[in-house]
């Protein structure tokens, strides 16, 4: 008799289904018969301009020595964050992206039965992850799209082992100011753990965003999660950290896979760390970019949610089906992303690109919205 794994299965996989991605430019420009220099993919916040010319060249040297496994502890990478981000070597967990981060928090802390707490809007990953471990995902409902930061502190019970604040939060682009980050972490209970994912970081300006790796002293059972994959243009190196307190660190360290990172990745990370003038002018593009598709937006008399990322998600007009435009984009060589699956249905997103690829989008759009 066939054996039925799917029974087999740990009982938090058996309900999974796998986290949907961007659709890929190979995959498009094979569907459409186009080059893939046609397509235009807006749909994974990536950076636009390509990797820095440091990363490149300190890539390159790495490639000599593929054949040795990678430094298992980072320290040339933690070194370069240290200086960085001025905190020392035992506060850092290294990640295969920063997504190994929420992975390994979740292997530590959340058993079986236990629940984690998310907003409405909130990175598919978080709930995927919870699941996996057999937890429940309590999301309590956005209010004008950002955190309810009020409500996931009610909502914390006593099986709740890890608050997910997304700041700012993707896909809405919506952030959390300092004030209101504080006020959030002084009502969590200390034993609460509150992983702070601060992915897209580097993009914001406004001047009452938090920085949550100052926050670190005041609060032990905060974890402070960043990435190399957007403002520093790594996103297929797969790298990420986690910053927090040393006893932390320490735990989520004893679940990291041997050699999570690569040695590309290394070497390239800690050279785009120390690239000002590239990522000075990925924030640059950003910010012009955003202007260009917000003015677009307006003057097509399309409603967006105001977005301090380097994506930014527009609402599709009355009776207009969000889906049927991202298929009528996607016959355009335009790949954005639907947002249907983060309770999003009229909504989609697009990552900010170059001038040209945000020409090509608004062209695409207006030509699909007619
Ligand atoms: C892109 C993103 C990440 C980072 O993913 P990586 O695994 O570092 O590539 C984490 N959180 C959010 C909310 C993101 O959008």
């Amino acid at each position: 008799m066939a054996v039925d794994f799917l029974k087999l299965a740990v009982p938090g996989v058996r309900s999974l289904s796998p986290y949907q991605p961007g659709k890929p430019i190979d995959e498009l420009a094979r569907e459409l018969g186009l080059n893939e220099k046609d397509i235009v993919k807006l749909a994974s916040n990536e950076n636009p301009l390509g990797p820095g010319p440091k990363a490149l060249a300190a890539i390159e040297l790495a490639m000599e020595e593929i054949t040795l496994y990678p430094d298992g502890a980072g320290f040339e990478l933690k070194k370069a964050l240290c200086e960085k981000l001025g905190v020392r070597t035992e506060q850092i967990t290294l990640g295969n992206g920063s997504s190994d981060i929420l992975d390994f928090i979740m292997r530590v802390f959340v058993n079986d039965g236990d629940n984690i707490v998310v907003s409405q809007h909130a990175f598919a990953i978080y709930g995927l992850l919870a699941r996996m471990q057999g937890a429940d995902c309590i999301q309590v409902s956005a209010i004008n799209f950002g955190h309810d930061l009020n409500g996931m502190a009610a909502a914390i019970n006593d099986k709740t082992r890890v608050v997910f604040i997304t700041n700012p939060n993707n896909p809405t682009g919506t952030w959390i100011t300092k004030q209101e980050l504080v006020a959030f972490l002084d009502k969590v209970p200390e034993q609460v753990l509150v992983l702070l994912d601060e992915a897209y970081f580097e993009f914001v300006h406004e001047a009452d965003y938090p920085d949550g790796i100052r926050l670190l002293d005041s609060y032990p059972n905060l974890v402070v999660a960043r990435t190399f994959s957007k403002a520093y243009g790594l996103a297929a190196l797969r790298v990420g950290y986690g910053v927090s307190s040393p006893e932390l660190a320490d735990l989520l360290n004893r679940v990291r896979p041997p050699f999570n990172v690569n040695s590309l990745a290394l070497s390239a990370a800690a050279a785009a760390l120390n690239d000002d003038e590239y990522t000075a002018s990925s924030i640059a593009v950003n910010d012009a970019g955003m202007k260009q598709l917000t003015s677009a937006f307006a003057e097509l008399g399309l409603s967006y949610i105001p977005s301090v990322g380097n994506f930014i998600a527009f609402k599709v007009p009355d009776g207009v089906v969000a889906l049927d435009v991202y298929k009528k984009l996607l016959t355009k060589g335009v790949i954005v992303r639907p947002v249907a699956n983060y309770e999003m249905p009229e909504y989609l997103r697009v990552s900010i690109g170059t001038e040209a690829q945000n020409a090509v989008f608004i062209n695409a759009l207006k030509a699909v919205l007619v």
